[in-house]
């Protein structure tokens, strides 16, 4: 009956689905467990008409025409650009870290001597993340490298993580360089926005044929399993392929030990007031629990007398209550993945595509690629 399972109707399983069906005109049944598809993207109005994202904010930015042009049929774009500050010694300060951030933290004898420092040894323009910053031999530099891993990234890093930038992979904290420029715009890829009517009209988009069927509320395991290699369906062996977009470690039934992820706790608030904060995301380092508070209506410019912001408290993944929002990039973790990937591929007609099941911190661009790619393979 159907040609292709995918387990996920995140990201990654919406665009496999949507290629399938338009491309190659086949079946596609996506198995998903929440109420609704778009996975970790997934937007709503709220009781206030206010347009949120439920599982924190998410900004499209990439450098990658052909992911821009494939998400373009399926919506416009609002062209928003995102920018942060950052809660520091009582200030709001840009971030990243830049040339600016450094004159309002800095008295201006020291700020100013380190900016001609910064760009005579990196240059205007360039970006360096802070743990190559800190291994610089230039004294001043150094000391400057301190302060901003002190500041910015070692409290934000162990609330966020529960450990030290260096127990990270360094692509970690790279995602955020130190900037020597005076541009304050949190990304610098060429194409950066919000779908215009949300990111839940885009997906209804992509599934809108009726190739597509979507059973939700379920989990994969409750209908597909895996025995000697071979997939099985509704209790029979299942002849076409399966796409799977959830975790490895629970495809697995957890045989090698559980893969470990990083959760978060939302914790939303409206208030009778145009606006709550100067700018759409402020980031809290240091003095408070939660890591950083999103004002919505700054990514829509929805007019409306009342607003809405979201905390995100970290915590650790806790498999029975928790969601796996991040995969903990380190060397340790990623050799227990690559056993499980190994066991994977034993099996000829399964395709693991997305953040869960390459446990790999990606953003919404990458994951589109790669199942663009994916797809291409089948
Ligand atoms: P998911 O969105 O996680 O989708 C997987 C789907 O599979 C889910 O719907 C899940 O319910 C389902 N599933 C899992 N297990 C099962 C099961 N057992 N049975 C059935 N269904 C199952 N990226 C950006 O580019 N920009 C941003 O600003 C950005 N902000 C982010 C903020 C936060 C707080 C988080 C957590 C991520 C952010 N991302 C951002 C990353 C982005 O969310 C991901 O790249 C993208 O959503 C991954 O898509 P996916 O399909 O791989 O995974
Ligand atoms: N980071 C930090 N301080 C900041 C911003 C980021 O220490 O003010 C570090 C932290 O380790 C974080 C990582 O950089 O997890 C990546 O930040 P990003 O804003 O990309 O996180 P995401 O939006 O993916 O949660």
């Amino acid at each position: 009956m159907y040609d292709y399972l995918i387990v996920g109707a995140g990201l990654a399983g919406c665009v496999m689905a949507e290629r399938i069906a338009n491309i190659l005109d086949k079946k596609v049944l996506i198995i998903e467990k929440r109420n609704h598809i778009g996975g970790n993207c997934y937007d709503y109005l709220n009781e206030n008409d206010i347009l949120v994202h439920k599982y924190g904010p998410h900004l499209f930015h990439t450098d990658l025409l052909e992911v821009w042009e494939y998400l373009s049929q399926f919506t416009k774009w609002n062209n928003y650009q995102l920018h942060v500050l950052g809660f520091i010694d009582g200030k709001k300060v840009p971030i990243p870290f830049n040339l600016n951030t450094l004159h309002e933290l800095l008295p201006d004898d020291s700020a100013e001597k380190l900016e001609r420092k910064l760009l005579d040894k990196i240059g205007l323009n360039n970006k360096i993340p802070i743990l190559k910053l800190r291994r610089s031999e230039d004294r001043d530099l150094k000391f400057l490298a301190d302060y901003i891993y002190e500041k910015v990234f070692l409290n934000y890093t162990k609330k966020q993580w529960g450990i030290i930038p260096e127990e990270l992979d360094p692509s970690v904290t790279e995602r955020v360089p130190i900037y020597i420029s005076r541009d304050d715009k949190f990304f610098n890829d060429i194409y950066q926005g919000l779908p215009i009517n949300g990111y839940y009209k885009m997906f209804e988009k992509m599934v809108e044929n009726p190739n597509i069927k979507i059973i939700l509320k379920t989990n994969f395991n409750e209908v597909i399993k895996l025995v000697d290699n071979e997939i099985f369906f509704l209790g029979r062996k299942f002849d076409g392929k399966l796409i799977f977009t959830g975790q490895i470690d629970e495809l697995f039934n957890y045989e090698y030990d559980e893969l470990p992820y990083r959760s978060l706790k939302f914790e939303f608030e409206s208030f009778d007031k145009e606006y709550y904060q100067e700018v759409g995301i402020v980031n809290y380092p240091n003095n408070q629990d939660y890591t950083r508070i999103t004002e919505f209506k700054h990514f829509t410019n929805q007019e409306n007398q009342k607003t809405c912001i979201v905390k995100e408290y970290p915590k650790p993944y806790c498999r029975e209550t928790d969601i796996p929002y991040y995969p903990i990039p380190n060397i340790e973790y990623h050799n227990l993945y690559l056993k499980y990937l190994k066991k994977s591929e034993k099996i000829k007609d399964l395709i693991l595509v997305g953040r869960l099941a390459e446990y790999k911190y990606y953003n919404m661009d990458t994951v589109v690629m790669e199942a663009l790619q994916k797809f291409q393979l089948l």
